[in-house]
């Protein structure tokens, strides 16, 4: 981008993770000029933020491989099953190596402002450095875990330790993970315990002095399983790629596992009991993924799953008031997304850590010391806030974007995303948004679901130039409906039922409503398939 001359290309990508790194691969493939803007200083999105202690995968490595190329494929070798955050971000920037695809990517720049301007047919991009670039296509690749979410609490300017958000831990100068910041030996405390404080509590376990972990809700944690891969694992892998990813287009999360079809009320105690052992140790998720296809929609159901796992936490933690204090009262198992754990129970048998449950005694403020609860003062070094995101809107969002006649696209959102498809919104021309609200986006094997939408909004340009289209929007009617079927395949759910970030209710003053498609990636596959055989339904082209 340029203060002076302003550029103009076919395609602006926002973000160089996963998503956009691929988009760029293939937009560049097709003859258009393409500039990807970044606001980190160098490519893998999620992978290059998140480098606290412990973050790694939740998907089986091998399945979260790009797989376009078969000699990527074959040339890298995973070393474990669920991959540690350094070595994603080492195979990141080696795809962003093999395929030279930095030339076409601007670091440090965080995009501002979006602006369509109608009489040009051309989105205008403004950095918050005041530069400029201009495209005909604008494509936002920004992840659904990309907006971190700081708490609001009184007095935490006040903290003399050192403190941060789990997306924000300090980078290793010399390596690809997160910095030391001498954890070992200190007083640690920990807001929060989604996915990314389980992986960090259980982390920092292991080395500080003290830990103490704020818990406002628990969830429920199932073992991950990893491993180191074997070389007979690691050849067995490469010779079935073919098959791992054929599996993970027609599995509902894009995943290897796949649910039991029968009801978890049509079978004996004995045998539900029989293959809910089987699945918890894992590997991944085994459980949440692999156990009987109602434990997501039926209460009854879900209420025996849920019975199991409360058990399996009761035999871990030794403390009966600790356990109590661990389990979820407030939602069932599965109806958020199932942090996976290595010895995260064992955790709370410890003599250095702590469990404080703030809903029984709330933090009243940050100290310079410290947390201050209802009941006494934590005296800290170090302050983790594993508090989560403002997920699959808020970093699109946090962009001022302008349609058509000064439409505020956070305006047309306030009570929710409006999409169709999940991938454009009515008033916002050319304007696609990868991974995005009303997608598949979350309830998924990111890079599966990624290639999915990179590949169909490929085509549909494709398709634009082939038929000379130079501007595509949906219909208000295809929106509308698309609102609606997201809306009542949620509902179908116990998911729409709980308070996550699935809904968006974890973000004070979120208008509650259910971000993204939960009817599965088949069925959205078949309906992204279906509108480009019908000549891109739903959209007005021209
Ligand atoms: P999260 O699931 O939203 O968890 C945030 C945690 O912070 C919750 O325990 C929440 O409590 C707590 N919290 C938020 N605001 C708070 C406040 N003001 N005071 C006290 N506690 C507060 O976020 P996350 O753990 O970052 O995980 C988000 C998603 O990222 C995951 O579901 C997963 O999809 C992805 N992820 C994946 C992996 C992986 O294994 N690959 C690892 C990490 C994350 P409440 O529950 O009461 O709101």
């Amino acid at each position: 981008m340029s203060t002076t001359a302003v550029q103009q290309y076919d395609a602006i990508i926002i973000g160089a993770g996963v998503t956009g790194l691929y988009q760029l691969y293939r937009l560049r493939e097709l003859g258009l000029s393409v500039r990807v803007i970044e606001a980190a200083g160098g490519v893998g999105g999620t992978w290059f933020w998140n480098r606290y202690p412990g973050c790694r995968f939740d998907s089986e490595s091998e399945s979260y491989a790009y797989s376009f190329s078969k000699e990527l494929l074959q040339e890298w070798s995973w070393t474990e099953h669920y991959s540690p955050q350094p070595e994603t971000l080492r195979y990141l920037n080696h795809v962003a190596d093999k395929f030279d695809l930095r030339k076409d990517i601007q670091f440090n720049t965080r995009v501002r402002a979006a602006n369509f301007d109608a009489t040009a047919n051309c989105w205008e991009v403004e950095a918050e450095s005041g530069e400029r670039a201009r495209a005909r296509y604008l494509i936002t690749a920004l992840g659904p875990l990309s907006a971190p979410m700081m708490p609001k609490i009184p007095g935490m300017e006040t903290f003399r330790g050192t403190a941060f958000h789990t997306f924000n831990w300090p980078a290793d100068p010399k390596g690809w993970g997160g910095a030391d910041v001498g954890v070992k030996g200190k007083r640690v405390g920990i807001i929060g315990t989604g996915a990314t404080g389980v992986q960090v509590i259980q982390e920092v376990a292991k080395t500080a002095g003290s830990l103490t972990v704020f818990q406002r809700r628990p969830n429920w944690c199932t073992p991950l399983g990893n491993g180191p891969i074997s070389a007979e694992e690691q050849a067995k892998i490469k010779a079935s790629y073919p098959e791992i990813f054929a599996k993970c287009k027609t599995s509902f999360a894009s995943m290897v596992h796949d649910a039991d079809p029968r009801s978890a009320l049509e079978v004996s105690a004995e045998e539900r009991e029989a293959l809910f052992e089987k699945l918890y140790p894992g590997p991944g998720f085994s459980l949440w993924l692999g156990a009987f296809g109602d434990i997501l929609t039926n209460q009854k159901a879900n209420d025996l799953i849920s019975d199991f796992v409360a058990r399996k936490i009761r035999q871990r933690v030794k403390d009966p008031k600790i356990a109590e204090k661990l389990i979820p009262k407030d939602h069932g198992f599965g109806t958020r997304r199932v942090p996976l754990e290595t010895n995260y129970y064992e955790v709370y048998n410890q003599p250095n850590v702590t469990l404080v449950d703030i809903r029984e005694t709330p933090i009243e403020r940050i100290t310079p010391n410290g947390v201050k609860t209802s009941d006494q003062e934590y005296e800290l070094d170090i302050l983790i806030y594993a508090t989560g995101f403002d997920a699959v809107t808020g970093a699109i969002t946090r962009i001022d974007i302008t349609g058509e006649g000064g439409l505020k696209l956070k305006d047309k959102w306030a009570n929710g995303p409006r999409s169709y498809l999940g991938l454009q919104s009515a008033g916002f021309p050319n304007l696609f948004t990868l991974v995005g609200p009303q997608g598949n986006s979350a309830l998924c094997n990111v890079p599966r679901c990624a290639e999915l939408n990179v590949e169909w909004v490929t085509d549909f340009i494709r398709h634009m130039r082939d038929n000379q289209q130079t501007c595509a929007q949906p219909s208000k009617a295809a929106e509308d409906a698309w609102v609606d079927q997201v809306a009542e395949v949620a509902d179908a759910t116990l998911l729409a039922k709980t308070d996550s970030w699935y809904t968006g209710s974890n973000v004070p003053g979120k208008k509650r409503t259910f971000l993204i498609w939960a009817g599965g990636n088949p069925a959205y596959r078949e309906i992204l398939a279906d509108v480009a055989a019908k000549g891109y339904a739903g959209f007005e082209l021209g």
